[in-house]
């Protein structure tokens, strides 16, 4: 295993200057930064390899439905799912919910069900869920916080028998908290649930086992883990996915075409409709070998690290508030926090003036903000790019905001 202390090294993009300062990107919770090694596989894919998939008997389509291929094939051995049929290549996290509110959502609940989620959830696991509930007459439900970001007692018991969907957030993106996925999932099983985990901001951080997660579905996007933007994935329960009518209709998805009427292909193409992301699919192959040259593990640990590093020394600021826990064990890589009498938008301003990219406004996360009465905050997100030094040179600009502005 490589060394992780070495691991900025590889990126181009973080020897770049902005104001005279070298960028220290601490926003990759919006979306991580992609290393030479991935660059380089999907220019020789682009140079070497490229076709169109699953279409033509020639080199080229042949190599390119290789390469789109085999990247599923380490997907399905990065997520531990049972088979390649359970994955599916989307777009990012957000189609991969919409397409689980498509052709589950709107064809699995009726009027007087519920569907159950927390109040932290990104938008993309909340207005899809609104959707489906307009359209089905069923009710949507949430389950509220303490003030330190956990579940309250007694929030889980919401989820009951007319409970058919219950999603969640593996990791939230503003509170940086696990939720009791086990605790969750035993539940809804117990009513005949499914459960939809939103895993955005895990997969990139941990080892993820979808069967021992025992979740129905599973979503996360390449772009937040070194791949390129515009590649996702959609894990499902092969008897779920088997179940569900197509997505999207239109070349690729179809098994056989009459003048009035189609029969359908396989999983995954079943849900994998028009030309594919193909570069998309070799840039998270080439990332997914990335993360593990260092091991999932040993970046979870350093990320710890890193947490349990600046999280004392932000709370331990007058003026600043963090929001959820503020006890690092619990903290993923991510921090969101307000500064008395200071606008975030400032706040990163600030901190951009001087090279450090953070995240400002309500992450996408709105009824939290609401919940908590923090209508906007600023987010410092890590990675396994981040060092030390870059926490420090963050934590003394923070400092110096308020006086700033004045
Ligand atoms: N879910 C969570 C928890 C997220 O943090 C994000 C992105 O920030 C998403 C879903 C949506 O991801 P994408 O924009 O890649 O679809």
């Amino acid at each position: 295993m490589r060394p992780i202390a070495e691991a900025y090294k590889d990126f181009p993009i973080l020897h770049k200057e902005h104001n005279g300062h070298r960028v220290i990107y601490l926003d990759s919770g919006a979306t991580a930064q992609i290393p030479q090694s991935v660059i380089d596989r999907v220019v020789e894919h682009m140079t070497q390899r490229n076709g169109n998939p699953h279409r033509g008997s020639h080199i080229l389509a042949i190599e390119a439905s290789e390469d789109y291929e085999n990247a599923r094939d380490r997907v399905v051995e990065f997520i531990n799912a049972r088979e390649r049929e359970e994955v599916v290549f989307t777009r990012n996290s957000t189609e991969s919910m919409n397409l689980i509110a498509h052709s589950y959502g709107l064809h699995n609940v009726k009027k007087g069900d519920k569907i159950v989620i927390t109040v932290a959830e990104h938008h993309a696991n909340l207005v899809t869920w609104q959707y489906v509930t307009e359209q089905t007459g069923a009710t949507l439900e949430y389950m509220y916080l303490d003030e330190h970001g956990h579940l309250k007692d007694g929030e889980i018991n919401k989820i009951d028998e007319n409970t058919k969907i219950v999603a969640f957030a593996h990791v939230s993106n503003v509170l940086g908290m696990e939720f009791p996925v086990k605790e969750l999932t035993e539940k809804a099983h117990s009513v005949g649930a499914v459960v939809v985990l939103d895993g955005a901001q895990s997969t990139p951080h941990k080892k993820i086992d979808v069967q021992e997660l025992d979740c129905d579905f599973f979503v996360f996007s390449g772009h937040k883990m070194c791949a390129s933007q515009g590649i996702g994935v959609l894990y499902g329960k092969r008897e779920l996915l088997e179940a569900m009518p197509p997505f999207l209709l239109g070349g690729d998805m179809i098994e056989y075409v009459k003048e009035q009427t189609a029969t359908f292909n396989e999983l995954p193409y079943k849900f994998e409709a028009g030309t594919p992301n193909a570069d998309g699919a070799v840039s998270l192959h080439a990332a997914i070998d990335y993360l593990e040259s260092f091991g999932m593990d040993a970046i979870e640990a350093y990320e710890e690290e890193l947490v349990a590093y600046i999280l004392p020394k932000i709370v331990a600021l007058p003026h600043v508030h963090v929001i959820g826990s503020q006890n690092p064990k619990e903290k993923h890589g991510v921090i969101a926090f307000t500064v008395d009498d200071v606008h975030p938008h400032d706040v990163a301003t600030i901190l951009d003036s001087k090279g450090i990219c953070v995240r400002s406004g309500h992450h996408c996360a709105q009824p939290l903000g609401a919940f908590y009465n923090v209508s906007a905050s600023t987010r410092l997100s890590m990675y396994l790019y981040t060092r030390k030094e870059d926490l420090d040179a963050f934590l003394e600009v923070l400092k110096t905001v308020r006086s700033v502005m004045g």
